[in-house]
């Protein structure tokens, strides 16, 4: 990434909290190469630009008409999105999930290892307490432990009893009637995934699909553990500040030495 100045520097890259400079958790795990990322560029020839752009403003409406649903307020969903959100006011209720509204979108700092992080909600689930992340992709790839569990460490601080974190993937696909196929629209496009058994083979697709009306899906996960993975995110950070050393020098950032 390029910047043409330290504050253009510190703007995209962290929050200033009581004058003191943090760098963002979402920054910081983007250091980590994503080699499915670049299958997508390839597969996508020149479209790859726009269709993120896309899906990330799919995702930022779904995510506040998720934190609207959790705080209770009547609002207006976005036709777009309504399957999805359905499905999530559903799960919620059949899971009784539970969320106080000052636990929503909450900014969150870890002084000594010095980032900053925006989580979705705190939420108790089945009796446990944890970091609930809503994320808005076709599945939930491994790479979001980075970030959940630099929310964890970084809450920990102020709230000792939190015991877990979950990530809620919020989505909508139709179905094919005949052969049970996938088609998920994403960032202006369709992607079609054939149903897999149990073994995880694909069934052929057929050569008519006869889509379904667009059904909400929920998936919830829970990742109890997250000490190695904020060791790992730890590891992506000492490399984001070695990338970012020019600025980092340039707006006064310490590296903790901890
Ligand atoms: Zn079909």
């Amino acid at each position: 990434m390029f910047f043409s100045n330290g504050q253009e520097f510190k703007e995209t890259c962290g929050y200033e909290i009581n004058g003191v400079w943090y760098p963002r958790v979402t920054k910081i795990v983007e250091i980590k190469s994503k080699p499915a990322l670049y299958k997508f560029y390839a597969e996508v020839k020149g479209d790859g630009e726009n269709i993120i752009k896309l899906s990330a403003d799919e995702g930022t409406r779904i995510h506040e008409a998720a934190e609207k649903i959790l705080t209770g307020k009547s609002i207006d969903i976005d036709s777009s999105i309504r399957p999805a959100m359905e499905a999530f006011r559903q799960f919620i209720e059949e899971q009784a999930i539970e969320v106080r509204p000052e636990h929503i979108e909450q900014r969150i700092t870890h002084p000594e290892h010095r980032y900053s992080g925006t989580t979705d909600a705190l939420a108790t689930i089945n009796g446990k307490f944890g970091v609930l992340d809503f994320k808005t992709s076709q599945s939930i790839y491994r790479d979001y432990n980075l970030q959940t569990a630099a929310y964890m460490e970084a809450w920990l601080k102020r709230i000792p009893t939190l015991e877990t974190r979950w990530i809620m993937r919020i989505d909508q696909t139709k179905i094919c009637f005949s052969c049970g196929a996938k088609l998920r629209p994403k960032g202006g496009r369709e992607k079609i995934r054939p149903a897999r058994d149990m073994n995880n083979r694909a069934f052929p697709l057929c050569n008519n699909h006869e889509w379904s009306e667009l059904q909400g899906e929920i998936e919830l996960q829970e990742f109890p553990e997250w000490k190695k993975d904020f060791e790992a995110f730890l590891g992506a950070k000492r490399l984001w500040e070695w990338e970012y050393e020019y600025w980092l020098e340039r707006v006064g950032y310490l590296v903790p030495t901890l």
